[in-house]
């Protein structure tokens, strides 16, 4: 086996013989009746998030979507490929999910190849055309933050992106109907990986507050 899978397949072993014993009356539940989770979570790639680690969850809980810098799409009905929208348009039409949260990240690289899309050296031909869709809104933020060192200025890209698609999700009529009629909630949460910290935002005050 090549260095770097052989830990999955170890891992892979531990859990036959161990958690997937303890939890195969759930699964096996989950199978029969088919999954029935409340909430979507819209996660980064970043091998450094995992949603089910972080919120300690089990099977059957999160239904993931996860792409380059947690984001959501603006609705586009061009006859392309959207593996996001199709994934929201199960989990909200097809799994009648609760709540969307959208989980934005420190130290995403997607946002860095946003705020570096002029200097890269045109390294990236998806990664940018993908994270492209928040440049307006963050030439808008970074206008307001002259002053502000590199640091806090990727924090603010960062958390603003997270509203952006929170902004995109209501784009969508199946989910803006959905929220207006008290059905569907939507969510921006933003995790400090470094610090294990998460801050969820407050449309009231119009920023991001830790969870105590
Ligand atoms: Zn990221």
């Amino acid at each position: 086996m090549a260095a770097g899978v052989d830990k999955l397949i170890e891992g892979y072993r531990r859990f036959r013989a161990g958690a997937f014993q303890d939890s195969k009356p759930l699964i096996q539940d989950l199978v029969a009746r088919g999954q029935r989770p409340q909430v979507a979570v819209v996660a980064c790639s970043d091998s450094r998030v995992e949603p089910a680690t972080l919120f300690q969850t089990d099977p059957g809980d999160l239904f993931m979507i996860r792409n380059v810098a947690n984001l959501v799409p603006p609705l586009e009905e061009q006859g392309k490929f959207h593996g996001t929208s199709a994934a929201l348009e199960f989990a909200v039409k097809g799994l009648g999910v609760k709540h969307v949260v959208v989980l934005g990240h420190a130290h995403c690289g997607g946002i860095k190849a946003m705020m570096t899309a002029d200097t890269d050296g045109g390294q990236f031909t998806f990664v940018t055309h993908w994270v492209s869709m928040l440049a307006a809104a963050h030439r808008r933020v970074l206008a307001t933050m002259s002053g502000a060192d590199e640091e806090t200025r990727t924090r603010a890209c960062e958390q603003n992106a997270v509203l952006v698609s929170l902004e995109n999700l209501t784009t969508f009529p199946w989910v803006r109907e959905r929220v207006e009629a008290g059905e569907l909630q939507l969510h921006g949460w933003y995790i400090d990986i470094a610090e294990g910290r998460l801050s969820v935002y407050d449309g009231a005050q119009g920023k991001f507050e830790p969870v105590g």
